[in-house]
């Protein structure tokens, strides 16, 4: 028996379902098993990443609400099912880049691997009708997603999100080169973390592997036709399982 009854289908993306509940403050996330890369051009079914990325994200999401981050987060049912807060997602992506790696090495001449102290926060247009354009501070002022203030909070609160998973991570032997987050606002105007936290959007390579391939534990491994994505994700579930206790079921 649920705490809620499941409502009407809200939204479907490539990862994710979203639904609305009988309850007003309760949206259900479901984790599917496809995976989609190059704004949906690459498709698969992968068995078992919905249940991975659900663990992940939630053991992620616990550890972040410990270390103060806000995030939209309330608790999972069954394995791939995450209750959240009902959020309106700012139409922003925020990567943070610890380590230069994917487009950034596309767009500009920088090698794969070189550290990037500070670390560097660009600003992405979510539109896959656009194929999410990076933002100029022009475009980003002509579109008015987000006040000045609100501005500068989404990417404090980006930058906080980075220092405590560099932390976490990198005591499990894990380099966070890279991530993508969304934030959105909650009914009583709070600025939180919302979306997922998972090897789908974020890159992390396995400090004790020296191989530029073999070290990658994230989505790059189904972009580059690595194989192994669902032994590379169990793998970095088992090492945040080490530290992490949970996820707290729901109710
Ligand atoms: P890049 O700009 O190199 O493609 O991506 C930088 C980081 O953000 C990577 O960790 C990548 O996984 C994540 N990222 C950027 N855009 C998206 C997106 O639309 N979906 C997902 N799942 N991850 C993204």
């Amino acid at each position: 028996m649920t705490p809620y009854q499941l409502g009407p289908l809200l939204y479907e993306g490539k990862a994710k379902r979203i639904f609305q509940t009988d309850q007003p403050d309760l949206v259900a996330v479901e984790f599917k098993d496809d995976a989609t890369a190059f704004n949906a051009l690459k498709k698969a079914e992968l068995k078992g990443k919905g249940i991975l990325n659900c663990s992940i994200s939630a053991l992620l999401f616990e550890h972040l609400q410990r270390a103060g981050v806000p995030t939209h987060y309330l608790g999972v049912q069954g394995h791939h099912w995450m209750l959240v807060r009902p959020v309106r997602v700012i139409p922003i992506e925020v990567v943070i880049r610890n380590v230069a790696a994917g487009s950034l090495c596309k767009q500009m001449p920088i090698a794969a691997g070189t550290p990037l102290d500070p670390p560097l926060l660009d600003l992405y247009y979510k539109d896959d009708a656009y194929g999410d354009p990076l933002l100029s501070e022009a475009r980003l002022e002509r579109l008015s997603l987000v006040n000045g203030e609100q501005r500068r909070e989404l990417e404090a609160l980006a930058r906080r999100v980075n220092a405590v998973l560099l932390d976490l991570f990198s005591g499990l032997g894990l380099q966070l080169v890279d991530f993508k987050l969304e934030l959105g606002f909650t009914a009583d105007g709070a600025l939180v973390v919302a979306d997922e936290i998972s090897p789908d959007t974020c890159r992390l390579w396995d400090l004790d592997v020296v191989d530029a391939q073999e070290r990658i534990l994230d989505k790059d491994r189904f972009r580059q036709d690595l194989g192994g994505v669902i032994e590379a994700y169990g793998e970095v579930l088992k090492r945040v399982q080490g530290v992490i206790h949970g996820p707290s079921l729901y109710g």
